[in-house]
């Protein structure tokens, strides 16, 4: 059981598996003008592209560069100027090394750098990643919130504490009303929540509550995983958020065992849309256990 959640796991937050594995093939989606959403191995790569070139927000997996770039080319000739890191994990930091190496600036929150320069260890998929080498690292770092004005655009990265990690950027593109959520939204199935790596549900539904609060009805929201949607996609998400969350607290709090939280299957209204092979119905409801569990403690 450890093993299949930890091999599955390498998909999401680190390279190994994906690295072996040949990348899927990218679409690409525009979104709004000069804005597009590349979809692929990783997690959802959003564009800007217009005369001053392109920025890229995450760069999926190192081995899907090449066609990562042949789809920008359908879009703009010009190879990145930046790529701003919504967070560590290795399906979203996977290219920066590739990138910079083609002249691409990485922009990311504190400990971003922070956690990829050193090893990591995640106790609850007993998973380690190792430091990434130096051409990968961010090169431009910043702890509340950045601007990048290009393409007639500013582009306003937000700081989102302890929500998926405790290094994650919210990155609005203002002038195409369109936001990029990191891995604070996965669309259509359940998000994994990095504990270990600082994330924390509360931290997590305050963070989409701020996207919200940034966001209008005609905003276009893409998420880290899963299709483009909009506020009233990422408000029934958060609703979710917060009906399994309590759900799961009121188990804890009674003193259930994680296996009879788990056999008690709380979210089983959710569970036949939301659950998928990384994050099952158990393994939602062992994340929002141990999340009480350190919370009450
Ligand atoms: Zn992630």
């Amino acid at each position: 059981m450890k093993r299949s959640i930890a091999a599955i796991s390498l998909c999401l937050i680190a390279n190994a598996a994906a690295a072996q594995a040949p990348p899927k093939k990218i679409e690409v989606e525009k979104v709004a003008e000069g804005v597009y959403v590349l979809f692929g191995s990783g997690g959802n790569i959003g564009v800007s592209a217009g005369s001053d070139g392109v920025v890229l927000i995450d760069d999926q997996y190192a081995p899907a560069t090449p066609q990562v770039l042949a789809a920008l080319a359908t879009v703009n000739p010009n190879p990145p100027r930046f790529v701003v890191n919504t967070h560590w994990h290795g399906d979203h930091t996977g290219g920066n090394e590739n990138l910079a190496a083609k002249g691409s600036v990485v922009v990311a929150h504190d400990r971003v750098r922070q956690r990829m320069s050193t090893e990591q260890f995640s106790e609850f998929l007993d998973h380690r990643t190792p430091a990434s080498p130096a051409g990968a690292l961010p090169v431009v770092t910043f702890n509340d919130s950045v601007s990048l004005h290009v393409n007639g655009e500013e582009l306003r990265g937000y700081y989102a504490p302890h929500a998926h990690t405790d290094g994650d950027t919210v990155v609005v593109f203002k002038k195409a009303n369109v936001i990029h959520t990191g891995d604070l939204f996965f669309h259509g199935m359940y998000p994994f929540i990095d504990l270990d790596s600082g994330g924390s549900v509360s931290g997590l539904i305050a963070g989409v509550d701020k996207i919200l609060e940034l966001a209008d009805e005609k905003t276009r929201i893409i998420p880290g995983h899963g299709k483009v949607t909009d506020q009233a996609g990422l408000a029934a998400y958060r609703k979710m958020l917060v009906e399994t969350s309590s759900r799961v607290q009121l188990l804890v709090k009674e003193g259930k065992s994680l296996a009879e939280a788990q056999a008690a299957k709380p979210n089983a209204d959710y569970d036949a849309t939301l659950a998928w092979d990384f994050i099952s119905a158990e393994f939602f409801v062992r994340t929002l256990y141990e999340d009480a569990r350190r919370r009450l403690k």
